[in-house]
Parts: C-alpha cells; sequence; structure tokens
C-alpha cells in the first residue's frame, strides 16, 4: 500500500510498503514552509522519517530536508552534489546520480532526468518502488519526449507532475506527460504557491481524463491518496 500525503508545493510525504513487506516513510522535495503547508518543523521531532528524497538545490525543493533529517535521522537521498553537500551539513546521505535502479532497504529508486537547473549537480525527478505502487516524482521540469522511457521502464502508478509553469510545465505540457508516461494516477503539483505559478487543477483533469485512460487526484495540502 502507498499512503501518499501532499505537503504542498511539491512536498510529499508517503508511507509505502516496500518489496520485502517493510513500511518506509519518505519525504521528497519537503519544502514544509511553504505558503500552503499543513506541518510545521517542529511536527517532525521525534517521528520517525527514514528517507528524503530531493530532486535539486532550489529553496521551494531542498526546503527543509537537512533541518527534518536532522529531528528525524532520515537519510537524504539525491544525487552526489546534493548528498556531499548534505553531509557537509552532518547528515546521513545516500548519494547516487541519473541512471539505473539503486536498491535502498526494500524500496526500487531510480533518479531520472529532469529538464530544469540546480547549483548542485543536475537536477532529477525521482521514481520509488514498493510491493504494490511506483510512484514517480518528476521534480520540477519541462517536458522532454524520454518521459515515454519511464513509462515504459518502471510503469508509475502514480505521477506526480509540475503543472503551473513559468518555471517547469504547465498544464499543456503535464497533459502531454500524462500521455507520454501513462501513469494510472496523476496529481498534480507546482502550482498557486505563488503568483507566477497560479494554474487550475481543474482544467489539468478535464483534458488528461478526456485524453489519456489516467484519473487526476487533486489534493489539496494535508489530504492524503491511499494506492491501492
Ligand atoms: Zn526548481
Amino acid at each position: 500500500m502507498a499512503i501518499i500525503k501532499y505537503l504542498g508545493h511539491a512536498a510529499f510525504e508517503i508511507v509505502l510498503t516496500g518489496l520485502d513487506g517493510g513500511e518506509k516513510t519518505i519525504l521528497i522535495d519537503p519544502w514544509i514552509e511553504n505558503p500552503n503547508s499543513p506541518v510545521k518543523l517542529d511536527d517532525y521531532r521525534g517521528r520517525r522519517i527514514d528517507y528524503i528524497f530531493v530532486t535539486h538545490d532550489h529553496g521551494d525543493h531542498l526546503g527543509n530536508a537537512i533541518d527534518i533529517a536532522k529531528a528525524t535521522g532520515a537519510k537524504v537521498v539525491g544525487i552526489f552534489e546534493i548528498a556531499l553537500y548534505a553531509r557537509e551539513k552532518g547528515v546521513e546521505t545516500i548519494d547516487g546520480n541519473i541512471g539505473g535502479r539503486l536498491r535502498i532497504d526494500d524500496l526500487y529508486v531510480v533518479l531520472t532526468p529532469a529538464y530544469h537547473s540546480s547549483s548542485r549537480g543536475a537536477p532529477t525527478g525521482v521514481v520509488v518502488g514498493g510491493r504494490d505502487a511506483t510512484i514517480y516524482h518528476a521534480g520540477d521540469t519541462g517536458l522532454f519526449a524520454e518521459m515515454s522511457f519511464i513509462g515504459e521502464l518502471y510503469q508509475p502508478d502514480i505521477a506526480m507532475l509540475p503543472i503551473g509553469g513559468h518555471y517547469t510545465m504547465g498544464i499543456r505540457e503535464a497533459v502531454k506527460a500524462v500521455q507520454l508516461i501513462r501513469p494510472k494516477i496523476a496529481i498534480p503539483m507546482h502550482y498557486g504557491t505563488f503568483p507566477p505559478i497560479k494554474a487550475d487543477p481543474e482544467e489539468f483533469k478535464k483534458l488528461v481524463e478526456s485524453t489519456t485512460p489516467a484519473k487526476v487526484a487533486i489534493l489539496k495540502p494535508g489530504e492524503t491518496l491511499v494506492y491501492p
């Protein structure tokens, strides 16, 4: 089972049953000081978080990763240069790079390309797979044709895709991304946090559901999707 909680912007907390049946709690891009966040840093003190995935080092993605790792003992997982930075800040890390599979405990993890920028290393997306669900978080990215390979190779059940435009894909590109990736469920993210990335998730939903078999789950910050 996967329990996916949206923390606003591009931040998610996910409880995922691993390939061997153990449960892992992970965060992706935990900028929990975002204006719509339902959680605070204090909420994480003493909590068990296993891994924090960081797609790139922009402040709205690296966010509070270091502080949460310090508060929880979570390991920061990301591209080599981000892991190096996190290690210098005194937290445990797992470094990887864009390419093949990283086996982390009983999770299946792949860092994917993302068309974006980052000061430390290349920007990435991340695929995380467990026993019952494979999740693709695209990070910040423009549309790229190789998204079809992500769909073909890892067959994500759920894809979190930016729809806000300006810095990432907008709705038009994100609809095309769903057509390329072919997830069962698409979750829009990275919209509405600031004026330049205002977008209507209902429009995304209408366009995706009228052109693909995928369903769109619009999560308000704090809302949870349980899969399957
Ligand atoms: Zn960014």
